[in-house]
């Protein structure tokens, strides 16, 4: 898909079309910060789609499992189930490794496994990767959700090539073979994304679904747009993450949003539904307000308007120095020195944005006394090689405020 058809899909047309069986009960204007009330018509669902080649039909938003759940009765999984969110992507690392343990109550309190899609992932580095390892890992997570089978199973934050040789690729085509796994794959948070899809589809088979980091402010990336278009020929689903592109909100704000049909968060995820090419959004939803704030978007069958998008593509232009694409190819590749900037940069984030001090202490701890030791020249440079001009120095100086201790 080049990007004009793209665009033109995702603003579709102007006509506001009401929704079957839902109200929006608010006389705020979507964007505020007020705390808004979304109704829905008892039934109402979120859509389904069909995930690339799998026989899996996923709803279009998918509840992200990287907070703490309520291990006794978890309210938004339940409220989740009800609106047709029944896709619940969780990580052994998640919840600082007890988002497995958290799940198991649920999926017992629905009492039937298939009614779930139930996806999770193991992180190893490409330095200890071993297909012993993962299945290791992968029995452990079993055993702490307390069923048979994973319907995806991910190698998670792939870095490096490496982990799509053919072993690991035996290893995924192994574990379905035990019905241990239904499907494999494999996520990607950095800027070496289109390379390893691309590989993903040389490989022919092996790979079903790629999670990746995709938002609105990846529009315009043409290398990005290819690999995407190679997957969907190569019949690969694809779960968009990290669609809110998240920066602090306050640098957003230079961008008025002044839409009356969304709020910035839903246009944020409709603007990526409205990719026909995604097959689901994986979305971190913390609390009710929430779950209904992105359920009631997906529900909706009114498109972005060309204001909205036009808005979103602003807001990406005024503020893209603030947000680090992962592509340090160009600024640690010409210093020839690791220096994490994206991870580094993501903690940052988890820190201040998402307010999640305890996540982002988690994320830094395996990095903090490497990135403490490297020389504030190289970081200085790094700085001024980046095309998008991220303020390096300072987003090292503050990560070491806030989280560093
Ligand atoms: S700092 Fe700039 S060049 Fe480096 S990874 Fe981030 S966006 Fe890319």
């Amino acid at each position: 898909m080049n990007r004009r058809t793209f665009i033109s899909s995702v603003f579709g047309s102007l006509m506001a079309v009401e929704m079957e069986g839902i109200s929006y009960a608010s006389s705020l204007l979507p964007g505020a910060t007020e705390k808004k009330e979304w109704k829905f018509l008892p039934g109402s669902k979120v859509p389904t789609k069909r995930l690339g080649k799998t026989d899996i039909d996923t709803p279009i938003l998918i509840m992200g499992c990287c907070q703490e759940l309520d291990p006794v009765y978890d309210k938004k999984l339940h409220r989740c189930y009800e609106l047709g969110v029944n896709h619940l992507d969780t990580a052994q690392m998640y919840a600082e490794g007890n988002s497995h343990k958290t799940i198991a109550p649920f999926i017992k309190q629905i009492g039937d496994r298939k009614k779930l899609i139930i996806a999770s992932k193991v992180h190893l580095s490409e330095d200890e990767a071993t297909p012993e390892k993962f299945i290791k890992n992968l029995e452990s997570s079993l055993e702490d959700l307390e069923t048979d089978y994973l319907d995806i199973f991910y190698m998670h934050i792939v870095k490096h090539p490496r982990l799509l040789e053919k072993e690991f690729i035996e290893m995924g085509d192994k574990l379905k073979k035990t019905g241990k796994i239904r499907y494999f794959g494999f996520s990607v948070h950095h800027g070496v994304a289109p390379e390893l899809m691309l590989k993903a589809c040389e490989l022919g088979g092996g790979i079903d679904v790629i999670m990746f980091k995709y938002s609105f402010r990846e529009f315009g990336y043409d290398k990005l747009n290819r690999a995407i278009d190679a997957c969907k020929r190569a019949g690969i689903g694809l779960i968009a993450m990290k669609t809110l592109g998240s920066i602090p909100d306050e640098a957003e704000e230079i961008v008025p949003w002044t839409s009356k049909n969304f709020t910035k968060i839903q246009a944020k995820l409709k603007a990526v539904w409205g990719d026909e090419r995604i097959d689901g959004i994986a979305s971190q939803m913390t609390n009710i307000q929430q779950v209904h704030e992105n359920a009631w978007a997906a529900i909706s069958k009114e498109k972005l308007s060309k204001d909205e998008m036009e808005k979103l593509i602003q807001i990406a232009k005024v503020t893209d120095h603030l947000y680090c694409r992962g592509c340090s190819y160009i600024c640690e590749g010409k210093l020839k020195k690791k220096l994490y900037v994206e991870d580094v940069w993501r903690c940052l984030l988890y820190a201040k944005n998402y307010k999640d001090i305890s996540w982002a202490n988690y994320c830094y701890k395996g990095i903090k006394d490497y990135v403490r030791k490297l020389s504030p020249r190289d970081i200085e440079l790094a700085g001024k090689l980046c095309p998008h001009n991220l303020d390096l120095v300072k987003i090292y100086n503050e990560v070491e405020k806030i989280i560093g201790s």
